[in-house]
């Protein structure tokens, strides 16, 4: 993706449009150390510590850089338990970014879907959806329902030209209420910037359509726009129609086609907490008695009021091109320079981070044996950075026990808003071309615990063969004394 802003010597390279005005020393720690660091996790970078991380590149969940505005709006939070005005002040937030009404407030994006699945999901209830989100598929499950993914074709395809391959496949969403009876499907659910297969958008005529068919046969059309600031700049680069158009009308847009839009803060805000809204009010009484039940009372639903001023002031910040191009831009600039150094990442480059296909990457590893996971472990051996495994480490096991190797085997490189710096990316950019030259070192992995339910955050792995040591001495031998 090109920058807006040209430099005179033809470089393309993005800019940041903000100043550093607060800082977090971070930790380098040798080859070593990280060695000793990711044995002592489990080989689980979730399970990695700040003092040993270099470049957290886990998440962009609640590690989005906050604004001087939303620090400050802190400060005048109103700590009432009932009728806040934090709460007024983030209701009316969300009136004009998300343009909903009706608003319930939730502790964080997996809150809204256990309290969305609660209502709306029966047992044997069917939940069609463009791709699905770990946290979705097991609040559906939970309550004795299923998913259907109805990617497009090709989305799954790592290096392509299709600028939204997060779309919805229109007959495959007919084929299934056919087939399954719209009686038992509980509602559809689209995405916004279909985090797991590399943060593709979908296009607003893909949405459009959706929300035809949902009409026709009378069904529900749910919203995950955690993601949406990112998808919605996205709309506006890719798909013509939407190029002069204002943020602020392409969110109004979208969210105006779904009956009920939820999201996680700690991405679409910068900061924690999660919501609820629509303009329904027969949804909304629904799902209201659930919150003061799980989450809080309904003016603040298990969020401090400090982050809910922060919450509100991040919306706002949605709207600002600045602000939601920053990441979509480094993360088109990582992908460049991975792919000229014939490093395969999914593209076109996305929102949320940089996904190394890890497939082709560690090649010579089985899906059993977790190649995703296995490569993020080593990168961080040969770096310091820590990225997220999204392959089949990822996937639950199926009802008789066995492993689903994933659809896409990847190592994401998340670049939360407004944090790391061009150096900070091209040392990451670095690290990662000595990995591949050196990717016949990695090895499998195997669990020593596996939990149940999500088993990725908790787990912990050991290595098929001593690969980490040899790559860590190889990593000595290249370095010399260097970290
Ligand atoms: C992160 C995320 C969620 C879950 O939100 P949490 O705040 O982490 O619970 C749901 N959907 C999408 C698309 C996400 O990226």
């Amino acid at each position: 993706m090109k920058n807006e802003i040209k430099f005179w010597g033809g470089e393309e390279l993005p800019l940041e449009l903000h100043k550093v005005r607060v800082v977090q020393k971070l930790h380098l720690v040798p080859v070593e150390r990280r060695l000793e660091a990711i044995a002592a996790g489990g080989f689980n970078t979730f399970k990695l510590s700040t003092p040993d991380v270099f470049l957290d590149m886990l998440t962009d969940s609640g590690t989005n850089a906050m604004s001087d505005d939303q620090l400050s709006a802190m400060f005048r939070a109103d700590d009432a338990y009932a009728g806040s005005q934090s709460f007024e002040r983030l209701h009316g937030a969300v009136r004009e970014v998300l343009g909903k009404e009706l608003l319930l407030p939730v502790h964080q994006g997996r809150a809204a879907e256990h309290i969305i699945c609660r209502t709306f999901v029966r047992p044997g209830d069917v939940v069609p959806m463009n791709y699905h989100f770990t946290t979705f598929y097991a609040h559906a499950v939970e309550q004795g329902g299923g998913i259907e993914e109805l990617l497009c074709d090709g989305a799954l395809d790592i290096h392509s030209e299709n600028p939204f391959k997060g779309n919805m496949d229109i007959a495959k969403l007919e084929e299934c209420i056919a087939r399954n009876g719209a009686g038992k499907i509980a509602f559809v659910r689209m995405e916004a910037s279909t985090n797991l297969i590399g943060g593709q958008p979908f296009s607003m005529a893909n949405l459009r359509e959706v929300r035809r068919v949902a009409d026709r046969h009378g069904l529900m059309l749910v919203l995950d726009a955690s993601l949406i600031g990112e998808n919605a700049y996205l709309i506006k680069k890719r798909e013509p129609e939407w190029h002069d158009a204002q943020i602020r009308a392409i969110l109004h847009e979208m969210t105006s086609m779904a009956d009920i839009v939820y999201f996680s803060a700690r991405k679409l805000s910068s900061s924690r907490g999660g919501g609820i809204c629509t303009d329904n009010k027969d949804l909304y009484l629904k799902m209201e008695v659930l919150v003061p039940l799980f989450e809080g009372f309904l003016t603040y639903g298990g969020i401090s009021t400090r982050e809910m001023e922060a919450m509100a002031v991040g919306l706002f910040e949605t709207l600002d091109e600045t602000a939601i191009s920053q990441s979509p831009q480094f993360i088109g600039y990582m992908v460049g320079e991975l792919m000229q150094r014939g490093i395969p990442c999914v593209t076109p480059a996305g929102v949320l981070g940089c996904h190394v296909d890890a497939r082709e990457f560690c090649s010579h590893i089985a899906p059993e044996q977790y190649p995703a996971g296995a490569l993020a472990a080593a990168f961080y051996i040969a770096s310091g950075v820590r990225g997220m495994e999204r392959g089949t480490l990822s996937n639950a096991r199926d009802t008789e026990g066995r492993e689903v190797p994933a659809d896409v085997e990847l190592l994401r490189l998340a670049i939360p808003r407004r944090v790391l710096t061009l150096s900070q990316i091209r040392y990451a950019i670095d690290r990662l071309a000595w990995l591949w030259e050196n990717r016949s070192l990695i090895g499998g992995l195997r669990f020593t615990y596996e939990p149940a339910v999500l088993r990725f955050f908790m787990g912990s792995l050991e290595p098929v063969g001593d690969w980490p040591h040899r790559l860590a001495r190889r990593f000595r031998e290249d370095f010399g004394e260097s970290l």
